[in-house]
């Protein structure tokens, strides 16, 4: 995934651009960037790898040593940025969030013109590059960014600094947010809303999907607005990587959450002792079960938060389920002789679950109860650059489902079936993965309460990654 921030003030914005993009820092893992346009100086740019330190510790020294009136701020998992290029519409920074699946159609295309791509250490073209390519193809920033956002196969979202203010460029289905923030002699836009409070922003609005706007310090204006776009923001945004004081499409993230632990609840028929939720994301909804169900709510396994403030994943596989145990600690006088319901964000692998509900087990619980946040997850997500799996196969439920079906190979029909909850081929599913898991039981969310859990228009949501629809 990735996050974004970016400033235009009339006094210096660095600090609110330090600050605004940290807010982003539950989005990425690998890679963060501040680019900075000042009057005088004009651009700066810094680039740091943030996997071992957070962006505060590792943009300590830029926080004093940059300088500038406009800058955009960008926290990755994938490539560094922002980028900055020179070319016919001048000096410009861009940072971009999503995934583009035509990488090598739009290469292709571009190098006709006699350009070039720099690659980076893995040997691929940095996408947000391409992006800046895509944009100096048309013959104005309008325009670019436009076509940009039109022939992207995937999802982009987009900042572009200039001498003359920034451009935000939504999605063309609007999979990721863009707000706009303000404040006395000052604008900003942001994928994360809950950026805006702490830095004396208020909330001006969110982009349309299609939207281009530009601000500067002084005025925000909308440059180009698709009639009816079709609509498809990420519901995952609600259910696990979007941060609690944010809200998109005016619904908040913590509030949604409740809802969607009350749905779960509302489903059950067991009376457990005690509500778990699995820090972090799983708190939420797991208050939301506890609450609805009228059984207390308890943290006996607590996130050791001083030295992980944020989620840390190696990409080793070895290492990654190594450390996500060790970011948790146990209060073993709330497990022992308790019947349990846990509640996460949702099952990718079921590496971390498992081994949480041995933990628990071996710590004396007697029952654990495992409810996901929302259905199986049968498709990978061709939109968003998450880090969490890698290829489909590596989805629990579709290596249940290749056992099951005694092939890797299902077709589309088959996977739909798998995807019904009242269907028999989703319930052999289910109690798979129970039986792999070592649950007491297992019963995921459905898709029709998650998406009424949301409270907007279904067709609105994506939801491809469960059901598989475009
Ligand atoms: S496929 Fe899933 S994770 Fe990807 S954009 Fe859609 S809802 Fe979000």
């Amino acid at each position: 995934m990735g996050g974004f921030f970016g400033v235009a003030s009339e006094k210096d914005c660095v600090f609110d651009l330090f600050f605004g993009t940290d807010y982003h820092s539950h989005l990425g893992t690998r890679r963060a960037g501040m680019a900075v346009y000042d009057r005088e100086d004009g651009f700066a740019k810094a680039i740091h790898k943030i996997e071992n330190a957070p962006f505060r510790t590792k943009f300590d020294k830029e926080a004093t040593s940059m300088h500038g009136s406009y800058g955009i701020g960008s926290i990755s998992d994938f490539e560094p940025q922002p980028i900055m290029v020179h070319s016919h519409h001048g000096t410009f920074a861009v940072t971009t969030v999503g995934k583009i699946n035509n990488v090598d159609e739009l290469e292709k295309e571009i190098l006709e013109h006699n350009s070039h791509f720099f690659v980076m250490s893995n040997g691929n073209i940095n996408p947000t590059e391409l992006v800046a390519a895509l944009i100096n193809q048309k013959e104005n920033f309008i325009e670019g960014i436009r076509y940009a956002l039109s022939v992207i196969d995937g999802s982009l979202s987009l900042l572009v600094l200039t001498e003359r203010g920034i451009y935000a460029g939504r999605d063309a289905q609007g999979r990721t947010p863009i707000v706009i923030g303000k404040k006395d002699g000052a604008y900003c836009a942001a994928f994360e809303s809950c950026a805006f409070a702490n830095l004396g922003y208020s909330m001006v609005r969110e982009l349309k999907p299609g939207e281009i706007v530009v601000f500067d310090e002084k005025s925000f204006n909308s440059l180009y607005c698709p009639e009816n776009p079709r609509m498809k923001i990420c519901t995952f945004l609600w259910i696990y990587y979007g941060y609690p004081s944010s809200s998109y499409e005016g619904i908040s993230v913590e509030k949604m959450r409740y809802r969607c632990g009350e749905a779960l609840a509302h489903r059950d028929h067991i009376k457990p002792d005690i509500v778990v939720g699995v820090p972090d994301s799983g708190t939420a909804h797991a208050i939301g079960y506890s609450n609805a169900a009228g059984i207390p709510f308890s943290r006996p396994l607590i996130k050791y938060t001083p030295t992980w403030p944020r989620s840390f994943m190696p990409t080793m596989q070895q290492n990654r389920d190594l450390i996500a145990k060790m970011k948790l600690i146990a209060v073993p006088d709330l497990i022992k002789g308790m019947s349990m319901v846990v509640i996460d964000d949702s099952i990718v692998r079921g590496t971390q679950l498992r081994e949480t509900a041995e933990f628990l087990f071996q710590s004396g619980a007697t029952e654990v109860h495992v409810r996901p946040a929302c259905p199986p997850l049968l498709f990978g997500c061709k939109y968003l650059n998450f880090s969490r799996s890698k290829s489909e196969m590596e989805l629990i439920a579709r290596r249940v489902i290749a056992e099951l079906e005694g092939t890797e190979d299902v077709s589309k029909e088959v996977l739909k079936e798998y995807s019904n909850p009242d269907s028999e081929r989703y319930n052999k599913m289910v109690d798979r993965i129970c039986q792999k898991l070592n649950f007491t039981t297992l019963r995921y969310h459905r898709l029709d309460d998650m998406v009424a859990a949301v409270g907007i228009d279904p067709d609105k949501l994506c939801t491809y990654c469960w059901n598989g629809e475009e």
